[in-house]
């Protein structure tokens, strides 16, 4: 039973407000015919789009089931739409030169099929009853062969007939035609004619139509409107008269795949778009797993290359370690920089001391050294106890004789060569250098000369052999004799004072002088160059063993030991400092003494994790003060390279994210312009029952399918231009392969695609959602 009661509708365009429906009433029984005529302009569309739900009442009510509708949410309309009512609704236009031409209402880019489904499809009606359903509405309408064909391989009748078909298809309670035959030849309109007069046998179908004669012909009732006001009605219903059934109404719903299929059933209509669009969206995408790809790769390389090469890059730990990590660089730099530049205030600022804080001192004792020896050998290479004994060792060069080294601390030149962990192995040295000439025996006190990879060393280190000239053959190195000079000839003592003695040549030529040679010219391997670029003199620990073998019992080291002020300087100690405490000067003249520096050498990447393990366990439980710090050169390199990299990184990936920006606005605006060429196909959603969801989804999943498809797109061509880009790096760099796509940024970048995209058109879907069904019907 639907009834109209009182119902106003009104226009406003502009300040002139147009009555279309003006109080209106009228009943209708659950079957019958009725034709409403009336001349243009009376309203009759107006009334059967507010019959059909398309169209809100602005007074009265529609009684639907003996229902009000006036408390009809938005959902309930559409569900009316979409199972009670079946619209033939063709538009009629007047165009200005072409006449009057009507538009089926039908979507262009799906076959006459899925037209006809598209009712059942919105209900979710499944397929294979949906099929058979279409079919036999196609039967009835006499267009089973044509069930495949687009809309506009059809002719106007045939198309009227797919829009009867299709209101037919979800066998509906009430049929509503606008002007059905209004561009139609007299015979086909009869065909027409008789076809839905066939439908109104159990159906209430309400017809518009211009053609009295027709009207009479077929329906069973005939309506008058003249301005929006009822003036004529052939069967009006008497009050006793009452329908027994009622219409039912089912909810609607699209799911996000018939959106999907819709919207890629519209995008194949304009491929070459869709392809330029998605391609220009995709170049951020490309950029981004460009630059990701390099950085990927240069990481991979550099954590390879580190690996190799400063895997045995010493932990060391000396008398002062410096705290150079991130943080505290970070601080360092916060400082200066926070502060204002120039200022005029006539005060003075103080800085903390960051380079204070960052300085431990390392209180080396004989429980720590003994705790490193206890240090698991597999994990390490080698180690070497850098003691500060003085080795006294005198040249013979043209110009004579000279003191070499007189002191260890100072000579930066001079290094303990690392000593093996065993015979067996081999050691620090054999992985890491070329031994050019002689041979080492750790076991022997000796000097090993180390060369860059030019085979360069200073001058200044050639003179501590003795040595001069522009070249040097190995041999004259090899064959050159130096002294060591044991502390008794050395030391001449003067009543309580002990004075070196400045006589070298007779020192050099003692008995008591021991000779020592270079045992081997070594250089760096090629692959290890950025851990052996340093040029000098090695010392076996041998020969330290041997100086202090020769000195421990010395009348210098016994006479120093009873006292309590430097014995060469004849200065009081200060324990403060490191030179001169009582113990430093012992170590330095001999005696026996705990080591100052110690050199862990691990003997792979992967076990320098357990020795920085071991050597933290140390400070469990100690007071600051207490604590032995050591330094790990290795990974403070790599955590600074590592740094850096992702430093560049995110400054291009921030340049290439614009792009990303600028094919998000530009999807928008495409997405826009679909929406304005799609209005009709909205329109005829809504009027299908389509929620104001659905209209969204179905654009969502436009703007889906073209964020996928860039973003693959983006991902493909990036792949494409890593070979080039990895041609002009090898090219560059003799680095192979570089650059490297890892698959996750692949997948995250295609997901960042796909959100923007669909971010991109998200306003312009809901404003697609938004649109006046009505009104979106009518737009050509
Ligand atoms: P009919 O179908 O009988 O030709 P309509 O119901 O389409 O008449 O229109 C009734 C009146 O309302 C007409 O004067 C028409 O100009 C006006 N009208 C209809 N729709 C609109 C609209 N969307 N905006 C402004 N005026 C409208
Ligand atoms: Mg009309």
């Amino acid at each position: 039973m639907l009834e109209i009661k009182n119902i106003s509708k009104s226009y406003v365009t502009g300040t002139f407000t147009q009555k279309a429906l003006d109080n209106f009433s009228l009943k209708f029984r659950r079957e019958e015919f009725v034709s409403i005529l009336g001349q243009s302009g009376s309203g009759k569309t107006t009334l059967l789009n507010i019959i059909g739900g398309l169209d809100k009442y602005d007074e009265g009510d529609l009684i639907i089931n003996d229902k009000s509708t006036k408390s009809f949410k938005e959902k309930d309309w559409d569900a009316y739409r979409n199972n009670c009512i079946g619209f033939i609704f063709f538009c009629l236009y007047r165009h200005p030169c072409r006449g009057i031409f009507q538009n089926y209402n039908l979507i262009t880019h799906i076959s006459i099929l899925e037209n006809i489904e598209m009712g059942m499809t919105l209900s979710g009606v499944g397929s294979k009853e949906k099929r058979e359903k279409a079919l036999e509405a196609l039967r009835k309408v006499g267009l089973e062969e044509h069930a495949h064909k687009k809309p506009n391989q059809l002719s106007g009748g045939q198309m009227q007939r797919v829009a009867i078909a299709r209101a037919l298809a979800t066998d509906p309670d009430i049929i509503l035609a606008d002007e059905p035959t209004g561009a139609l030849d007299s015979k086909t309109s009869q065909q027409i004619m008789k076809l839905i007069k066939e439908i109104s046998k159990d159906k209430l179908v309400i017809m518009v139509t211009h053609n009295r004669q027709l009207a009479e012909e077929y329906s069973t009732r005939i309506v008058e409107l003249k301005d929006g006001k009822l003036i004529s009605d052939s069967n009006p219903i008497k009050k006793v008269e009452k329908d027994a059934e009622t219409f039912s109404i089912r909810k609607t719903a699209m799911s996000f795949l018939t959106a999907l299929k819709l919207s890629f059933n519209n995008i194949k209509t304009k491929k070459g778009r869709t392809a330029l669009t998605a391609f220009a969206s995709s170049i951020g995408i490309i950029g981004i797993a460009l630059i990701l790809s390099l950085s990927n790769g240069f990481k991979i390389e550099i954590d390879n290359f580190e690996k190799d090469s400063l895997s045995e890059a010493p932990i060391i730990i000396s008398q002062q370690s410096m705290k150079l990590d991130e943080e505290t660089i970070l601080k360092m730099q916060d400082q200066h920089q926070s502060a204002e530049k120039y200022p005029d205030s006539k005060k003075v600022y103080v800085l903390d001391d960051v380079m204070e804080s960052m300085t431990h001192t390392n209180v080396i004792t004989k429980e720590y050294i003994d705790y490193i020896k206890k240090i698991d050998k597999k994990t390490v290479s080698g180690i070497s106890y850098q003691k500060s004994t003085c080795l006294n060792i005198i040249n013979q060069s043209k110009d004579g004789y000279n003191l070499v080294n007189n002191t260890i601390m100072g000579m930066s030149t001079w290094t303990l060569l690392p000593s093996k962990m065993n015979n067996k192995d081999s050691g620090v040295v054999e992985n890491n250098y070329d031994i050019l000439a002689g041979k080492i025996d750790e076991s022997e006190p000796g000097l090993i000369l180390q060369l860059d990879s030019r085979n360069q060393i200073y001058s200044s280190t050639l003179k501590q052999l003795g040595l001069s000239g522009e070249e040097v053959s190995f041999d004259d190195i090899l064959n050159k004799e130096l002294k060591v000079i044991p502390n008794d000839i050395y030391y001449n003592q003067h009543g309580e004072y002990f004075i070196p003695n400045t006589d070298y040549e007779s020192l050099y030529n003692n008995e008591k002088s021991i000779t020592i040679k270079v045992q081997a010219i070594i250089r760096g391997k090629k692959e290890k160059e950025v851990l052996t670029s340093t040029t000098g003199i090695a010392y076996t620990n041998a020969l330290v063993d041997l100086v202090i073998k020769n000195n421990k019992d010395s009348a210098i080291v016994k006479a120093q030991q009873d006292k309590d002020y430097n014995i060469l300087t004849k200065e009081p100690f200060d324990e403060t400092s490191f030179t001169n405490t009582k113990e430093t000067v012992l170590g330095y003249l001999g005696a026996e003494s705990v080591p100052v520096a110690v050199y862990i050498y691990p003997n792979s990447f992967e076990s320098k994790d357990s020795i920085t393990t071991y050597l933290d366990k140390y400070n469990d439980g100690k007071e600051e003060k207490d604590e032995i710090r050591y330094v790990d050169m290795a990974s403070m390199i790599s955590a600074l390279s590592g740094n850096i990299m992702d430093a560049i990184t995110i400054v291009l990936i921030a340049f290439s994210s614009i792009s990303l920006v600028v094919s998000s606005i530009m999807i928008g605006i495409i997405t826009y312009i679909s929406v304005l060429e799609r209005t009709k196909e909205i329109g005829i959603l809504r009027a299908l029952g389509a929620r104001k969801k659905d209209i969204k989804r179905v654009f969502n999943a436009e703007t889906f399918i073209i964020g996928i498809f860039s973003g693959i797109l983006g991902i493909a061509i990036a792949r494409i231009l890593i070979v080039p880009t990895n041609i002009i790096i090898e090219n560059a760099s003799q680095l192979s392969n570089v650059a490297k796509l890892n698959p996750i940024h692949a997948i995250i970048l295609i997901t960042v695609s796909v959100t923007l995209t669909i971010l991109g058109g998200l306003i312009p879907a809901s404003m697609a959602s938004k649109k006046n069904p009505v009104e979106a019907l009518r737009t050509e």
